[in-house]
C-alpha cells in the first residue's frame, strides 16, 4: 500500500501532467507533493492545477502538498533568430545583453551586468553545463569567449558562472509577483532558488508571514556560497532542497555526491525535511524503465536519509510521469526493508524544546516496546515532524482536523495522516482511533501504540504528554470503511 512507504515523492507538474486526468494518475501512483515550477507557465495555468489538485485530494481522500518553486535570479541566454545556434569547439563567440536576437556567434542574455561580473579566464556554462565557454576579454557590455565544449544552444537555456559572486537579488520582481500569487492560493510550501545565506530565508519568511504565516519555506541549496552558511540556512528554513542541477555546476560535478550527503546529514541533525532533486530518473523522460545508475541513485538518496525524492522533467515533460512515481515507490519500498536506516537519532542527542523532548521520548519508547504505531494528536504537525526526525520503525500517524496540516505533512518522511473531527473527549477519540488503527492493519490485538498529545484538551495545550496503550479486543469495534489511498478519511 502507498501509505507503507516512508520516503515521500515530489513530482513537478508540467505539460505532460497538468490535466486533471494526469494529476489523478500521479496521486494514485503515490505522488505526495506537487511542485509547481514558476520558471514556466502562467498564473492561469497554475491556478487550474491548484484547483484540480485540491479537488482530487478530496475525491481520492489523499492529502497532497503543493510546493511553489520560485524561479529566482536564473540567468538565461536570450532567443535566437532560428531558435538555436550550433557551437563548435574553438569557436569565438560574443555575449551581450544588447543583442536583441542571437545568431551565428552572437548570444544575447537577460543578465544586464554580465560584463561587470566576469573576467578573463572565467568559465561560463550553458544549458545545465552541457556547453562550456572560457572568457577571453570584456569590451563594453560584450563578453568575448571561446567554446570549450560545444553543442546545440537553444532559446532561453540557463547560464551559470560558477563561483562568481553575481550582483543579483535572490527575489526578483517576477518572484515577488509569483510569491504574492502563491500565498493568495495558500500553497503549502514556497521554495526559494539560489539562496546564498540565511538572510535570504529570513527575508522570505517575513514576506510569507505578512500574507500566509502557515506556509512553510524551502531553501534550494544550489550555490557555493550557501554551503558556507548551511547550518543557519537549515535553521531558518522549514525544509531544504538539494537542487542538484545548478548545484553540480556551481560546485563542480565531482563534489556533488559528498555535498549531497553533507546537506542531508545537516538536515537530519536539525530534524528538517530534505528533498533530493533533479535527474533522479532522467532517462525515464523517454523510456519506461530507469537505468541501473538511476535505480542506485534513488536508493542511495534514501540511504543518505532524504525525506523526499523529486521528479523534474520526468513528470513535467516526459512520456511516463505516473510510471516514474511508481518506480520511485517500488525502489523505496525495497530499500526501506533495510532496518539499518531506522533510529538515526538516539538519547545522546540534544533536545532543546518540549516538542523535541516529547518526540525523543515517543520514538525511544516505541523502539524499546516494539510499538507498531506512534499516534500524534496534533494541530500544527510539529511534534510529528520531530518524531520523523528520529526515523522510527513504528508508523507515524498524525491525526488532526486541520486539512492544511494534513497536506503539509505529506513532505515529511514516514508520516501518514488521519483526518478526525474536532474533539473534547480524548478517551472516546482514542477508542475510535484504536478501532481505525486496527481496521487499517497498522497494529493487531495486543500490540502497542505510543500516543503523543497536549493536555488539557480544552485549553488547546501544545503537545506535552506521551502515553502508551495496547490494541484491546474489548475496545476495538469493527469499522466499516473503504481502504483510503493514504488514510485521509
Ligand atoms: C535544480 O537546479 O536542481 C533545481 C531543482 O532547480 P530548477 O529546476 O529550478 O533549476
Amino acid at each position: 500500500m502507498l501509505a507503507q512507504r516512508r520516503v515521500k515523492v515530489v513530482a513537478t507538474i508540467g505539460p505532460a501532467s497538468n490535466s486533471k486526468e494526469k494529476l489523478k494518475s500521479l496521486i494514485e501512483a503515490g505522488m505526495n507533493v506537487a511542485r509547481l515550477n514558476f520558471s514556466h507557465g502562467s498564473h492561469e495555468d497554475h491556478i487550474q492545477v491548484i484547483k484540480n489538485l485540491r479537488e482530487l485530494s478530496k475525491e481520492l481522500r489523499a492529502p497532497v502538498s503543493i510546493l511553489q518553486d520560485l524561479q529566482g535570479p536564473k540567468i538565461r541566454v536570450g532567443k535566437f533568430e532560428n531558435g538555436f545556434i550550433s557551437l563548435e569547439v574553438g569557436q569565438k563567440v560574443r555575449i551581450s545583453p544588447s543583442f536583441e536576437l542571437g545568431k551565428g556567434s552572437d548570444i544575447s542574455t537577460d543578465f544586464p551586468t554580465l560584463h561587470k561580473d566576469v573576467s578573463q579566464g572565467e568559465r561560463i556554462l550553458l544549458d545545465d553545463g552541457l556547453i562550456e565557454l572560457a572568457v577571453d576579454s570584456v569590451e563594453g557590455d560584450i563578453v568575448n569567449a571561446t567554446v570549450i565544449y560545444g553543442g546545440k544552444l537553444k532559446d532561453r537555456k540557463g547560464m551559470n558562472v560558477p563561483g562568481a559572486n553575481l550582483s543579483v537579488d535572490c527575489l526578483t520582481e517576477k518572484d515577488l509577483k509569483d510569491l504574492a500569487f502563491g500565498l493568495e492560493q495558500q500553497v503549502d510550501y514556497v521554495a526559494l532558488s539560489f539562496v546564498r545565506s540565511s538572510e535570504d530565508m529570513l527575508r522570505l519568511r517575513k514576506l510569507v508571514d505578512e500574507k500566509s504565516p502557515k506556509t512553510k519555506t524551502v531553501a534550494k541549496i544550489e550555490m557555493l556560497e550557501a554551503l558556507d552558511d548551511l547550518q543557519r540556512i537549515v535553521k531558518k528554513s522549514d525544509a531544504i532542497m538539494v537542487a542538484r542541477g545548478d548545484l553540480a555546476i556551481e560546485i563542480g560535478q565531482t563534489r556533488l555526491a559528498s555535498v549531497q550527503k553533507k546537506i542531508i546529514k545537516e538536515c537530519n541533525r536539525q530534524m528538517k525535511p530534505v528533498i533530493t532533486a533533479t535527474q533522479m530518473l532522467d532517462s525515464m523522460v523517454n523510456n519506461p524503465r530507469p537505468t541501473r545508475a538511476e535505480i542506485t541513485d534513488v536508493a542511495n538518496a534514501i540511504l543518505d536519509g532524504t525525506d523526499a525524492l523529486m521528479l523534474s522533467a520526468e513528470s513535467a515533460a516526459g512520456n511516463f510521469p505516473a510510471e516514474c512515481v511508481s518506480t520511485m515507490h517500488e525502489i523505496s519500498m525495497e530499500v526501506e526493508k533495510e532496518s539499518a536506516s531506522y533510529y538515526i537519532r538516539k538519547k545522546k542527542s540534544n533536545f532543546e524544546t518540549v516538542p523535541e523532548s516529547i518526540a525523543a521520548s515517543a520514538s525511544l519508547t516505541a523502539e524499546v516496546l516494539d510499538a507498531k504505531v506512534i499516534l500524534c494528536l496534533t494541530t500544527s504537525g510539529k511534534t510529528a515532524t520531530f518524531i520523523s526526525g528520529f526515523r522510527p520503525k513504528a508508523q507515524i500517524i498524525a491525526a488532526t482536523h486541520i486539512t492544511d496540516t494534513l497536506n503539509r505533512l505529506e513532505l515529511v518522511w514516514g508520516i501518514q495522516t488521519i483526518k478526525i473531527e474536532p474533539y473534547d473527549d480524548v478517551e472516546s477519540l482514542i477508542a475510535r482511533l484504536q478501532s481505525k488503527i486496527h481496521a487499517l492493519g497498522l497494529a493487531d490485538f495486543g500490540e502497542k501504540v505510543v500516543l503523543t498529545m497536549g493536555q488539557p484538551i480544552r485549553s488547546g495545550a501544545k503537545t506535552n504528554t506521551v502515553r502508551v496503550f495496547t490494541i484491546d479486543k474489548e475496545v476495538v469495534e469493527s469499522v466499516d470503511m473503504p481502504m483510503p489511498l493514504r488514510f485521509l478519511d
